[in-house]
């Protein structure tokens, strides 16, 4: 999400608690929670009112997502989106090639998508983005 669209999403809980967010915080925000898929977001936020009696911040709004996720965990009945990387499974395998010694090894490394479906895995499994994997490996 850009940080437009996350400051326009944030105006729910604006109106909701008459405060505003100001910049840093919607920087923050969008630092910490702008990979999310729009619709997880959407969730983050209305959950986060069911437990905070401020405007939410992201404490309480990674405590959200928590709870959402929690929701979705381990659950293979969810929405799929169409991805070419994870083919709808949520989850990609990367290979890894190590030459050692005239020997040729492959590893092979379960990790989650990026996209919408990889929100419904476990976020005990890291994304490859979170281990620095390009998008570029999967062109
Ligand atoms: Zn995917």
């Amino acid at each position: 999400m850009t940080i437009y669209e996350v400051s326009d999403e944030l105006q729910v809980l604006e109106d909701y608690y008459n405060k505003k967010y100001n910049g840093t915080q919607v920087t923050q925000i969008h630092r910490r929670f702008g990979e999310l898929q729009k619709e997880t977001f959407k969730k983050m936020l209305l959950e986060s009112m069911n437990f905070s009696k401020y405007l939410p911040l992201i404490p309480d709004l990674s405590s959200a997502l928590n709870n959402v996720r929690q929701t979705y965990k381990y659950q293979d009945d969810f929405e799929k989106v169409e991805c070419s990387k994870c083919g709808g499974s949520g989850y990609v395998v990367i290979t890894k090639v190590i030459k050692e010694g005239g020997e040729t090894y492959k590893y092979q490394y379960g990790f989650r998508c990026t996209c919408a479906n990889g929100q419904h895995r476990p976020d005990s499994v890291p994304t490859y983005a979170e281990v620095g994997i390009d998008e570029n490996y999967f062109r």
